[in-house]
């Protein structure tokens, strides 16, 4: 990181990682390593931004020069071993609290914890609640589901929904009523489906989350391709960000890439809409800079937060890290040398992107108090 005012804190700055997954404890081989890069998408990892990034930020960690050959990192990454790679690479990451998404698997999130040194609270996945529910009659589904919610999320500091990849974020926004729910319950039953698809229930998993009065993230933007990108644009959100505005939870929306624009604009004018710039960040490596500068565009700096969309490779929570610590710098610190910003302005909102916002945001929860 070049010095300048802002790089000088993010340099030293622990983390709040407030949007990540669990770690895969074994990766098998240089196959499975790929695949897990590039989200499944069976793109070529190496000569991607993403594996530009690896080379760079991760091969120092494992005492190699930055951009040593994916060859030479692979054979490494090997001869050290999963658990000395992991310790090395989240170790370097510098996180002092991971958020994480809980709905994929059965993360292990002291192991995590561990492996980072750092303190970790679960985000509990809505419609994953709806899925592992016991088969019960569709008159009985509604309270079930809200029985089941309270118990999963007792120690969770936020809920998430994944209704992008399930129907897209141009649903209805009104909250259903019982006897729709009864009825939906009984339709999704019927198909036999263990995936929430149902319109009317992904409404109501979404609504009894915001009832819970806990902070809301919302998938929105690009993922792997089960998304239909183009019902993934964050702006066809307006009815419910309008709809969830007096319930008065934080909706904070994730990843968003290439609609991070429509994104800072929803924050600029919702007062309880926040933006999360992770997961763009990584996988566009080198071009982080241009793309976190349109993030800090229209979105008020209070209104962000940094993640690292880390999942199963140790690797993404460094990339994840480090190109954020590189880039946000570089934009704040560009900024500085123009004359638009001072150098405690530009530190100051070094800090509330790369922690303190989201403090603020998952404030209930005593996990995040005390990190
Ligand atoms: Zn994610």
């Amino acid at each position: 990181v070049p010095a300048g005012p802002a790089a000088d804190v993010l340099r030293e700055l622990a983390l709040v990682d407030a949007h990540c997954h669990a770690l895969l404890p074994r990766v098998a081989g240089p196959d499975e390593f790929e695949r897990c890069l590039t989200e499944g998408n069976r793109a070529p990892a190496w000569d991607t931004p993403v594996g530009l990034a690896v080379r760079r930020w991760c091969a120092p960690a494992l005492d190699l020069p930055p951009l040593t050959p994916a060859a030479d990192y692979l054979a490494r990454r090997a001869a050290l071993g999963d658990d000395e790679v992991t310790v090395r690479l989240m170790g370097a990451a510098r996180l002092s609290l991971l958020l994480v998404d809980t709905g994929i698997g059965r993360p292990d999130l002291t192991g995590l914890g561990r492996a980072a040194g750092a303190t970790t609270a679960e985000v509990v996945r809505l419609e994953r609640v709806a899925e592992e529910l016991e088969v019960v009659g569709a008159a009985r589904f509604a309270s079930a589901y809200v029985d089941a919610l309270a118990v999963a999320a007792r120690d969770a500091v936020a809920v998430k929904s994944v209704v992008a990849y399930r129907y897209g974020l141009d649903l209805d926004p009104a909250r259903p009523t019982a006897a729709e729910v009864r009825e939906a319950a009984g339709e999704w039953r019927a198909g036999g489906r263990s995936r929430l698809d149902h319109p009317v229930l992904l409404r109501f998993v979404l609504w009894a989350g915001v009832d819970l009065g806990l902070p809301v993230q919302l998938h929105a933007g690009f993922g792997d391709r089960d998304l239909a990108l183009g019902r993934a644009d964050p702006a066809l959100l307006q009815p419910l960000l309008s709809a969830l505005e007096p319930a008065g939870v934080p909706v904070v929306l994730l990843h968003c890439y290439p609609y991070h624009r429509q994104a800072g604009w929803l924050a600029a004018v919702y007062p309880h809409v926040y933006l999360d710039v992770g997961l763009t960040v990584g996988q566009v490596g080198g071009r982080a800079g241009a793309v976190l500068g349109e993030c800090l565009e229209l979105a008020p700096f209070d209104k962000l937060q940094f993640s690292t969309d880390g999942y199963r490779l140790p690797e993404l929570y460094l990339v994840g890290a480090a190109q954020f610590r590189h880039s946000l710098g570089g934009v704040l610190d560009g900024w500085v040398a123009d004359g638009a910003l001072s150098d405690e302005d530009a530190q100051r909102v070094a800090r509330m992107i790369g922690g303190d916002n989201a403090r603020r945001i998952y404030a209930r929860s005593a996990a995040v108090n005390h990190s």
